[in-house]
């Protein structure tokens, strides 16, 4: 057994951020990383002989931390490109209609238009209500989380188009369909990530700029010191963390037998992974129920390649979403070397679990149809192209986040960040600010880290 001041499971941003942390602070770190790299739901690939992110991938205009990191780690932020107009595609019943906009809102029927614009007012102004540090607290709390989004939804839009269009901006935002979100959770996790104009935003949002050359470059930055010390181990997924005796601390067992000891354990993995470990003894009720209360969303990434941005020389963003197609969000991300043009963009939701089981043909040509329609027929061969299913990622068992579904944040909110004895929490479910994002995995780290040295001061 390797004695450690403290065990750190999960080597995503939030794990490294609270081991590097600790290391920093001069305690003994052990980190175990189930998967054989590092980065968690943040992971580049090759296309065209180029590296590009397939997991999280855009660093938000408040971005803070990971903005230092950046800088610290010396790589090059790229604002994401957004010259030209943007694609709005709606279906009705069979009405195949692509329209070209600006700014945050298309520019649909004025009905549609006004009721948005009030429904996005009304959740600004309902989320001022909330205390980001215990949302259960909040006085319309389990009024608001036992209603789920679309009822909400379906009370303050009542046009089609409008339903339509907030449903795509919650689908890209969310991964996942209204109707199984609570709406105190997505109150939450707007008012977490500022608002919801934020979160749908490009330019001062949450999908302001990118890194060239890929996410991971900062989990490696973050990670350096602890790796030069061989202080991660690879290929280590934890199957039990038990406590015998009280006074020998935490035995944490790997799949393949290996065994650590620490006074301190820190699980930095989503809630959804948590029951892949045993505790012995059970975690307390509310924590243990996390586990199958908060789902991952559904989401297919893919980055296409073409020999060049075409769509830039037709006035357009490369940015296009929509209600029915398959792909139905859709960026530029055009290497800034401009080698080749590329389009990044998601199945998500309801959709991405049903092209899952798909092949990875059928799919391919179900994203190029997709890009067909709104780009025209310069889209239909590519260049090259790659994707990652997030669903089957059996580390990942879905993403972009863990979700609030309805109760959860009432009944067992307050055990998302209560340690369980020594056993505590970090990971990006866990952040009060910018849940969801690579940004509240970071301030997840630290504030494990806090708890963890501050326990063994
Ligand atoms: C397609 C996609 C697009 C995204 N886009 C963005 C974006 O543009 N901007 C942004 O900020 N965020 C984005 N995100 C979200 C962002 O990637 C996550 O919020 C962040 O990476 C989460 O970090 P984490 O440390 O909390 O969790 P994770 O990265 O999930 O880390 C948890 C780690 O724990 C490991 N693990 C799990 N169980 C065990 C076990 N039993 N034993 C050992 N190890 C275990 C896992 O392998 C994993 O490495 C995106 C995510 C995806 C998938």
């Amino acid at each position: 057994m390797n004695p450690s001041d403290c065990i750190v499971i999960g080597a995503g941003f939030s794990g490294l951020q609270c081991a590097r942390q600790l290391h920093d602070a001069g305690l003994r770190v052990t980190v175990l990383e189930a998967r054989d790299r590092i980065g968690g739901r943040t992971r580049v690939t090759e296309l065209a002989g180029r590296t590009v992110d397939i997991g999280g991938q855009w660093i938000g205009a408040a971005h803070s931390e990971l903005q230092t990191l950046a800088r610290s780690a010396g790589v090059q932020e790229l604002p994401q490109f957004t010259d030209g107009a943007r694609l709005l595609h709606l279906d009705h019943g069979g009405r195949d209609r692509l329209k070209r906009y600006r700014g945050l809102i298309p520019n649909a029927n004025p009905l549609a238009l006004l009721e948005l614009q009030r429904a996005i007012q009304t959740l600004t102004k309902q989320q001022k209500a909330l205390d980001l540090h215990a949302p259960w607290e909040t006085e319309r709390a389990s009024e608001w989380d036992h209603q789920t989004l679309d009822s909400w939804m379906r009370r303050h839009l009542r046009t089609r188009t409008g339903r339509e269009i907030f449903d795509i901006a919650v689908r890209s935002v969310m991964t996942a369909e209204p109707g199984m979100l609570s709406f105190l959770g997505f109150l939450f996790y707007c008012a977490s990530n500022e608002n919801f104009e934020v979160l749908t935003s490009v330019e001062s949002g949450a999908q302001a700029a990118t890194v060239d050359g890929g996410m991971v470059q900062l989990a490696e930055h973050l990670a350096r010191p602890l790796t030069a010390a061989e202080l991660i181990h690879l290929e280590a997924p934890v199957a039990e963390i038990r406590r015998s005796d009280p006074s020998s601390g935490l035995v944490v067992t790997t799949a393949d037998g290996r065994a650590f000891q620490a006074p301190k354990v820190v699980c930095a993995l989503p809630p959804a992974l948590q029951d892949r470990i045993r505790f012995d003894p059970p975690l307390a009720a509310n924590r243990a129920q996390l586990a199958n209360r908060m789902p991952m969303g559904s989401v297919i990434k893919t980055v296409v390649a073409y020999e060049t941005p075409f769509w830039r020389h037709n006035g357009l963003s490369g940015e296009a979403v929509s209600h029915s197609l398959p792909f139905n969000t859709v960026f530029d991300a055009t290497p800034p070397s401009g080698e080749f043009g590329a389009l990044v963009g998601f199945i998500d939701g309801a959709p991405a679990r049903r092209w899952s089981s798909a092949t990875p043909e059928a799919r391919r040509e179900a994203v190029l149809t997709s890009l067909t329609r709104y780009f025209g027929e310069q889209a239909r061969n590519p260049l090259d192209h790659v994707e990652h299913d997030w669903i089957t990622d059996p580390w990942a068992r879905g993403c972009y986040v863990g979700l609030f579904t309805p109760g959860v944040l009432t009944e067992l909110g307050p055990a998302l960040r209560a340690p369980c004895g020594d056993i505590h929490w970090a990971g990006t479910e866990t952040a009060s600010e910018f849940c969801g994002y690579i940004e509240g995995a970071i301030r997840s780290g630290q504030r494990a880290a806090g708890e963890v040295a501050a326990a063994l001061a």
